[in-house]
């Protein structure tokens, strides 16, 4: 293959075979006999709800997000229906949240019959800006539940202060973030609760459906044990109600496994992230498109690297003409989505939210990506830019 230096200007097509967005094949490559004993350890043990390899994961966890707390659960969209049970959350109280996000956001706090309240995002950083928060504040507000999109850490700083002035719990969304830092301070760690999931495509994935949620309030895990086991504190004795909502013995026997790479992983992340700034930075696209912004208090885990640009659909057309994966998360922001009509929102009402639902673009940068793919997916961006000049 042609080096990166010195290439010549007319830019040629440069030959890689196609490849996915997200190769779990190549992960799984890597750790297949790990994985197999762990899967073997719990079959021969034959306890599969809870049990001790739930234990060991959350006590590992604790440790790796420096938190007191953590209770596995059976996945993110749990873990953030949890959270918000055990603040007793009741019908017609209002949390303010962002539009941007994946469904499992609002639609917890729908679950429990109460409202979500959206405010716009920043449209550097994707995530909930905290200068629109104040002024939706209202008597029925309980929470503020920011997401860490896309595995950048929300401007938790300012959201803190808001919330503590007018005594309002916050809720982490850290699904697409585990092992993100604010200010040297992991996520989850932040808020009243953080909320994690182990779907498969986020940083720690299980091999299935998974969640977490960390505390570090004694009273609030002890309360979060309770409601993932149907709110019984002690056999068949019901307090309250809770719902079913445990992790796996298997998952977690994975996950513990899994973990042990995860700083491993998400520093390959971050290198890939570097790598492509540096070869946008090299074919002057950098100004055509917008690349990931990451403030100083932030360290980046890259779930997703997305970009903006104005001509995203063609864009996108252009890289799956060829072979270049990518993805667009997310193409419509949850106020403009029939589950939330009831809400009585129309286009305009959160402008940049709206704006990166039309501009955003994902592309491939999971950890085994290697550099050729990469030069492959720029230089297809490159072309597109070039033919539409
Ligand atoms: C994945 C995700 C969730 C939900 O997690 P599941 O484990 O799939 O239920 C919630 N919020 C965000 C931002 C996510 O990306």
């Amino acid at each position: 293959m042609e080096g990166r230096h010195g290439r010549n200007s007319t830019l040629r097509e440069v030959r890689v075979s196609s490849f996915p967005f997200l190769d779990l094949q190549a992960q799984f490559a890597e750790i297949r006999e790990e994985i197999r004993a762990s899967i073997e350890r719990v079959l021969d043990s034959q306890a599969f709800i809870l049990g001790p390899e739930v234990k060991a994961l959350e006590q590992e966890l604790r440790g790796y997000l420096q938190c007191r707390f953590a209770i596995a659960c059976a996945s993110g969209s749990d873990a953030i229906l949890l959270a918000l049970m055990a603040l007793d959350l009741r019908p017609g109280d209002e949390v303010i949240t962002t539009p941007f996000t994946f469904v499992a956001t609002a639609g917890s706090i729908a679950r429990l019959g109460a409202r979500p309240v959206f405010a716009d995002i920043d449209p550097d950083t994707f995530n909930l800006d905290p200068r629109r928060i104040e002024t939706i504040i209202s008597p029925r507000t309980r929470a503020v539940l920011p997401v860490h999109l896309f595995g950048l850490p929300a401007e938790m700083n300012a959201i803190m202060k808001v919330a503590a002035h007018h005594n309002l719990a916050v809720i982490e969304d850290a699904a697409q973030a585990i092992g993100a830092r604010y200010n040297n301070t992991p996520v989850g760690n932040l808020g009243t609760f953080g909320c994690f999931s182990f779907f498969p495509s986020k940083n720690l994935g299980g091999a299935g459906d998974g969640g977490l949620i960390t505390t570090n309030d004694e009273g609030q895990n002890t309360r979060l044990r309770i409601l993932r086991v149907h709110g019984s504190r002690t056999k068949y004795c019901y307090e309250e109600l809770g719902i079913n909502s445990r992790l796996d013995a298997l998952q977690a026997a994975i996950l513990r496994v899994k973990l042990r790479y995860l700083e491993r992983w998400t520093m390959a992340r971050q290198v890939n992230a570097g790598r492509y700034r540096n070869l946008f930075q090299e074919h002057n696209l950098d100004e055509l498109i917008s690349l990931p912004k990451v403030p100083a208090s932030c360290n980046h885990v890259f779930n997703q690297f997305v970009i903006r640009s104005r001509s995203r659909d063609q864009l996108r057309q252009h890289l799956a003409d060829a072979g270049i994966p990518s993805e667009v998360y997310y193409p419509k922001p949850l106020h403009l989505q029939p589950a939330f009509a009831w809400l009585n929102h129309s286009e305009g009402d959160f402008p940049e939210a709206e704006a990166a639902s039309r501009e955003v673009l994902a592309l491939p940068i999971f950890p085994e990506l290697k550099e050729e793919q990469q030069l492959a997916v720029v230089e297809a961006i490159a072309r597109f830019y070039r033919s539409t000049a």
